[in-house]
Order: structure tokens, then C-alpha cells, then sequence
């Protein structure tokens, strides 16, 4: 019986590897994933990892009990050994913030850290939207003011720009402000007001969200829905001095360095730890699946998941999504081919062949090795059709004629140029062949 990988988990395959599925080939995610650790330590922040299972109380506590991830996309399982309740994380931030209490970690003051990797939910697979899928999160802790949301919001700029996005045109931005606990409260009394004067057209989501969670309906994509949507008390008429100061000042810093946003009063996240400044990078080429990058602050989590109390902001970057986009868009990726391929034809004493391709990776060139089956290497011409098909700059040819006299060929494969160079000390000529 042939075994399959689970529906909606992608195997993230080479690059000479034929897809079936256009999904984002491991070159394209490996220079993503450096884009990333430049720009990440360009801004100071640190990486961390944390595991990917945790217990489901921690999720059930941070995201709240009726969000779409804890009501129905939580991949929960009893451990059979011990009765633990456990989770496939669906989203980092909470287990980063478990982390950082469990260590005590903002003892010493504030900190700005970030991790990537694999989450988990239960959701409909589409182009887009997947059961397992990769976020970068970033996240500062400890931090209060309106500078670091900015600086957060101008680090997913820097990595846009970093791997070629242009802002504006390829991503967007989005921001809204939910203010504080109290004035969400107040907004959301009069929300549940307008709304249950209009019961009788709202659609069974919003009719079950209508008490539970209000803000969620504003989130609607029925059109039947948008009139009412529309005429809906807004959120930021309810803010009062202090988080409207907030926001400005943040408005302030994106304006400066000349960054476009919009600001959508409508914008509000999944999660329910929320507070101030909620952002969004979107983009209209990835059809529904548009939001790239959601983030914003959430000065009650740590306090709600037994830390001491401690404001925060950060983002999940959903990196398929991303990839996507600039496979979309077809953004020129650098490739990482060989720079050069080792033909050895049958016969050639392996060892003394081994011994020049080791020294010359040492100094840093890329050498890949023809590598035959048990029945020898092949013949010179599939082994130059193999250098060719490689992509590497050049060809060096251990034949039996250079190698008795302690040398190697060194052929230029797009001029078709060829020199001898001498075995030993070939780290004497190895910066010749480097790209
Ligand atoms: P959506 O509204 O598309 O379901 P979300 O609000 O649930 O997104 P977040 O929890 O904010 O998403 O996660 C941050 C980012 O992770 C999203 O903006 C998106 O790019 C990505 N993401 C979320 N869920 C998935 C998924 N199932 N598959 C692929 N990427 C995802
Ligand atoms: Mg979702």
C-alpha cells in the first residue's frame, strides 16, 4: 500500500525535483530563511525556538475560547502514555510568551526575539491555506510604547525590500487600532445593540457570534451583510486620549519614513488577546488567501497566561503565502548551483581524486562529485552531459593522461576554454573557480 503524506501537509521539495502541485520550491525557502536572519539582525532581534507540541490549556487560555483556531482548528490529541492534553501549536506566540515566563526571561528588561517553523490547523486546504504551514514570528516583549509597534511594522517593510517586494504594489499595508479592554467593551455593547436590531437578517455564523463574539461578524464576508456592516457603530469612536495618542504616534513614524498604509477600521484579528495597534500586509494576487502578515499588540497576554504583567506586540508572517506571491510575481532567485562538477572517469584512482575536491571545499568552492552506481561512473560523455545539466561554471577532469602527470583539467563550460592545473596545492587555484 503506498502511503501518502497527510491532505493539507506539503513535502518542501529540491529544486530538480518535478512538482506536481506549483508549490515554492526548498531553494526559493532557503534564501527566504537568509533574507530573514539579515534583516532580523539588522533590528537586534534574537532567535528563539520552542517546541511544537504544548499543552492545549495553553492555547485554550491565550487565544480564547471562541476564536476559529480554538473552536474548530486545534489539532488536540491525549498523550496515551500519561492522559496529558496536548496541541500541535497553530500560531507561536503564545508558546513564546510560555517560554518567556517559564524562564523568567524579562527579568533583566525588554526583549525582541523571533522563531519560524511549522504550525498546525484544521482547516479547509486550498492554494494558500494548508493543516501544516510555516510562519516567521516576531515578537517584542516588555516594550510599551508606539515606537516599537512602529519598528515592527517598518522590519516587515525591510524584508519585503530585502527580497525584492515592492510596498504599495505587491503588499499592503493595513492598520487599525482596537484600543484597551474597557473602550472595546463599551464599542462592543453598542455593536450588539445595532446588530440585534437587524437579527432577523444576520446569517447563522453571525446569529451564533452575535453574543459570543460580536467584533468577528465585523470580519463577514456575506455580502447580504454589508449594509449592516457598514452602518455599524465604529470602534474608533469609542477610543479614548490615550489610545488615539498611541495610534497617532505610530501613524506618525510610517509617515515619516514615507510608508503608505490605510487605515481599515474594520481590521480586526483572529485572536482575542489583541489591544492598540492591530496591522495587516496584504496583497490582491493570492485571491482570498490575501493576508501575507497579521500582527499587532497584546499587553494582556503574558499577565492572562501567569506572567508578570508585561505590554507586547509582534507578527506572524505566513510563509507559504509569501512565497507564493513572489512565485507569482516572478521575482528573479538567485540559484545556488554547483560552481564546479568533478568528472572521474573509470579507472581514476578515487582517493587521490577525493583529496583535491576535499581541499578545494575547504577553501570555499562548491564542488559537486559525479557519483556513479556499483557498476562504475558511466561514460565521459553522459558525465559531461551530467556538468553541463548542473549548472556549475566548470568541468574539472580527472582523466588517467593529466593525473599521471599531477594534474587535473579545468574546463570552462560556457567557453569551452580548458587549463591544467596541479593537484597538490590546489588551494592555490581554488579562488579561480568560485562565482
Ligand atoms: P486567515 O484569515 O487567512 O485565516 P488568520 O488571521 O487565521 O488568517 P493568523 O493567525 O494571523 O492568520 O496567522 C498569520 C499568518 O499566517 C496569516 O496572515 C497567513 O499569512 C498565515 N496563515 C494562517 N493560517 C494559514 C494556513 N492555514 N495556511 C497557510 N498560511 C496561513
Ligand atoms: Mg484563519
Amino acid at each position: 500500500m503506498k502511503i501518502s503524506a497527510v491532505k493539507g501537509m506539503n513535502d518542501i521539495l529540491p529544486p530538480s525535483v518535478p512538482r506536481t502541485e506549483k508549490l515554492p520550491d526548498s531553494a526559493l525557502w532557503q534564501w527566504f530563511e537568509s533574507a530573514v536572519r539579515t534583516v532580523l539582525g539588522r533590528y537586534g532581534y534574537q532567535n528563539l525556538l520552542t517546541p511544537i507540541v504544548e499543552p492545549t490549556a495553553l492555547f485554550v487560555r491565550g487565544l480564547g475560547e471562541v476564536t476559529d483556531i480554538v473552536e474548530k482548528e486545534m489539532y488536540s490529541f491525549v498523550d496515551s502514555m500519561n492522559g496529558d492534553k496536548l496541541t500541535l501549536r497553530p500560531e507561536a506566540t503564545a508558546g513564546i510568551v510560555r517560554a518567556m515566563i517559564e524562564h523568567n526571561a524579562l527579568y533583566n528588561g525588554p526583549l525582541r526575539v523571533w522563531t519560524l517553523g511549522p504550525m498546525f490547523r484544521h482547516e479547509r486546504p486550498q492554494k494558500g491555506r494548508y493543516r501544516q504551514f510555516h510562519q516567521l514570528d516576531v515578537e517584542a516583549l516588555g516594550f510599551a510604547g508606539p515606537d516599537v509597534d512602529a519598528e515592527i511594522i517598518l522590519l516587515a517593510r525591510a524584508l519585503w525590500r530585502e527580497l525584492g517586494l515592492v510596498e504599495g504594489r505587491d503588499v499592503r499595508l493595513e492598520i487599525n487600532s482596537l484600543g484597551q479592554p474597557d473602550e472595546r467593551r463599551a464599542h462592543r455593547d453598542a455593536l450588539v445593540r445595532h446588530l440585534e436590531q437587524h437579527a432577523d437578517a444576520l446569517d447563522a455564523d453571525a446569529q451564533r457570534r452575535l453574543h459570543s463574539n460580536p467584533l468577528r461578524i465585523l470580519d463577514s464576508k456575506n455580502p447580504q451583510l454589508q449594509s449592516i456592516i457598514e452602518a455599524a457603530p465604529k470602534l474608533m469612536d469609542f477610543l479614548g486620549e490615550a489610545s488615539l495618542a498611541h495610534f497617532d504616534a505610530v501613524r506618525a513614524v510610517l509617515d515619516a519614513v514615507g510608508l503608505e498604509y490605510r487605515v481599515n477600521p474594520r481590521l480586526v484579528r483572529g485572536m482575542d488577546y489583541y489591544n492598540l495597534s492591530v496591522f495587516e500586509w496584504v496583497t490582491d494576487r493570492l485571491g482570498s488567501q490575501g493576508t501575507v502578515c497579521g500582527g499587532g499588540r497584546y499587553d494582556g497576554l503574558i499577565e492572562q497566561l501567569g506572567g508578570k504583567p508585561a505590554p507586547a506586540v509582534g507578527f506572524g508572517l505566513g510563509i507559504e503565502r509569501l512565497l507564493l506571491l513572489i512565485q507569482e510575481i516572478g521575482l528573479a532567485v538567485p540559484k545556488a548551483a554547483a560552481d564546479a562538477y568533478a568528472v572521474v572517469p573509470a579507472g581514476s584512482p578515487l582517493p587521490r581524486v577525493v583529496v583535491v575536491l576535499e581541499t578545494l571545499r575547504q577553501a570555499g568552492v562548491r564542488v559537486l562529485q559525479h557519483a556513479g552506481g556499483a557498476d562504475g561512473p558511466g561514460s565521459m560523455k553522459s558525465q559531461f552531459k551530467k556538468a553541463d545539466g548542473s549548472g556549475a561554471a566548470f568541468a574539472l577532469v580527472f582523466g588517467a593522461d593529466e593525473l599521471a602527470q599531477g594534474q587535473v583539467t579545468v574546463k570552462d563550460l560556457r567557453t569551452g576554454t580548458q587549463t591544467l592545473q596541479p593537484l597538490a596545492g590546489a588551494q592555490a587555484w581554488a579562488g579561480s573557480l568560485k562565482s
